[in-house]
């Protein structure tokens, strides 16, 4: 990849003595008012507790949505929505019940993009990991698969080899315990999923395992009313424009699964943009580069709102794109594998004095957050690490995932982190505006071994002619 020459050139205009007093004065003065404010902490408290989850194409994620448009015009702050549409999903009211040994209802919530289908009844098998070799000397035809916790096989592929087998609905058991669901895509690509797949609890899940290794007949009725259906949507954008074309861009995703409030996921990133959007236009509204801070929404479905947003830039200068999903107490900013960054990273983990992050500046790639369709358009992007404490963390995804689980000093601490580095980039005159060639990010991916996991989940628009030839 390219750098270090220039750049220390950068550093060099980066510190004339008067530049940099001012740069610094402003970047202590918006890393104090961060801490300082409880106004974004009370604006997520309000958007949890007044509309719910905020599952792309619902009702509440739509008036969350008109909600937060409003207070940041209200602020001053240029604002509109980006509409686009995508494959939704509605979740219904599914009911499914053990039969036998016992009859009860299991606790369970539909993956996304699973759809509605009559009511029936099989006897549970147990898939194992989902992969091919789990179904050999299996009989699993017209029966439903129970899938384990920790399996590596992505979406898609075990729902895959289920159907080759003639299995008609999968349990895939969760790998938290305490009652716990994990709502998540079935589908990255937003393809209606062939057979339903339910995220159980570990307590039920684990019963049935048990009870199958006996050789004990576990018999379970699925009715799923919940269905796939298009939906039109929304990201907001909020721009400062700067003084040259040159963009920074910083996004978080807005929307968050249907079962608890979304608070923590993604909530902590939806204050952290409306807390930014505050300090710049209190200290900060115009700087060298344009500042686009960007609500996304569809990123648990897919990333659609991403996608959009970064397919809609492709022809725009983009410094460099940072992403906010579930960033909680920082403890390290991560270049994602651009060396190129580093520099500038390293300069402002520095710059914090003794306000510097624990874990200071990692640089590793990875993938399935709004950062990956930035980088699929050769955008370079920037993740921070952050801490949310295990016994909250554990309910992400879940109903479990409110308000109350998120430490009211963390959005304002958070935040602090985060506007010293937009801040700093927006205004670091050496930093570069490139965009690396498909083939420059496809190596970074490999670099990182994440091709497999991408494929896995349909998210590699690398062409296979793209490979360098194995040496025999
Ligand atoms: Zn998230």
């Amino acid at each position: 990849m390219r750098f270090p020459k220039h750049w220390l050139l950068c550093a060099c205009l980066f510190v004339v003595p008067g530049a940099r007093a001012q740069v610094s004065a402003v970047q202590e003065a918006i890393f104090a008012g961060a801490k300082a404010d409880k106004s974004a902490h009370e604006f997520l408290t309000r958007l949890c507790d007044d509309f719910g989850g905020r599952l792309t194409g619902s009702p509440g994620n739509r008036a969350a949505l008109d909600r937060t448009l409003a207070e940041l015009k209200a602020m001053g702050v240029d604002a509109h929505l980006e509409n686009f549409r995508m494959p939704g999903w509605v979740r219904g009211r599914d009911e499914v019940m053990m039969l036998a040994p016992v009859n009860r209802p299991l606790r369970v919530a539909s993956l996304s993009y699973t759809q509605a289908q009559r009511k029936f009844e099989a006897d549970v098998v147990n898939i194992g990991d989902g992969r091919e070799q789990d179904f050999a000397g299996l009989d699993a035809k017209g029966k439903i698969g129970l899938l384990a916790p920790n399996t590596t096989v992505a979406r898609g592929q075990y729902e895959e080899a289920a159907v080759k087998h003639g299995v008609r609905g999968i349990l895939f058991i969760d790998r938290v315990a305490g009652g716990q669901l994990l709502a998540r895509t079935g589908s990255f690509t937003g393809a209606p999923l062939r057979i339903p797949v339910y995220s159980i609890t570990q307590e039920e899940g684990n019963w049935m395992a048990r009870l199958l290794k006996r050789g004990e007949k576990v018999r379970v009725s699925m009715l799923t009313r919940s269905h796939c259906e298009e939906t039109g949507t929304s990201n907001i954008v909020a721009t400062f424009p700067g003084r040259t074309p040159d963009l920074l861009v910083v996004g978080a995703h807005f929307d968050s699964w249907d079962l608890g409030q979304g608070a923590m996921d993604n909530g902590v990133g939806t204050a952290q943009l409306y807390l930014l959007a505050k300090l710049l236009q209190a200290h900060a509204p115009r700087n060298l580069r344009t500042v686009q801070l960007v609500w996304f929404n569809g990123e648990e479905q897919g990333l659609w709102g991403s996608s959009i947003h970064a397919h809609a830039l492709k022809h725009e200068p983009v410094a460099a794109m940072i992403n906010l999903d579930m960033v909680g107490f920082p403890l390290s900013v991560n270049s994602l594998g651009y060396d190129d960054l580093l520099p500038s990273l390293e300069a402002y983990n520095a710059s914090l004095g003794g306000q510097k992050l624990k874990q200071g500046v990692g640089n590793i790639n990875w993938f399935g957050s709004d950062h990956t369709p930035f980088q699929l358009e050769g955008v370079r992007a920037i993740t921070f690490g952050g801490l949310i404490p295990p016994e909250s963390v554990r309910y992400y995804h879940d109903f479990a995932d409110t308000i109350d689980k998120v430490d009211p000093r963390m959005i304002p601490e958070s935040t602090a982190a985060i506007a010293a580095l937009v801040y700093r980039l927006a205004n670091e005159p050496g930093l570069t505006t490139v965009r690396l060639a498909p083939q420059e990010t496809e190596a970074l991916f490999r670099k990182y071994a994440l091709e497999t996991r991408m494929k896995g989940v349909g998210i590699w628009p690398f062409a296979e002619s793209n490979v360098p030839p194995k040496k025999p």
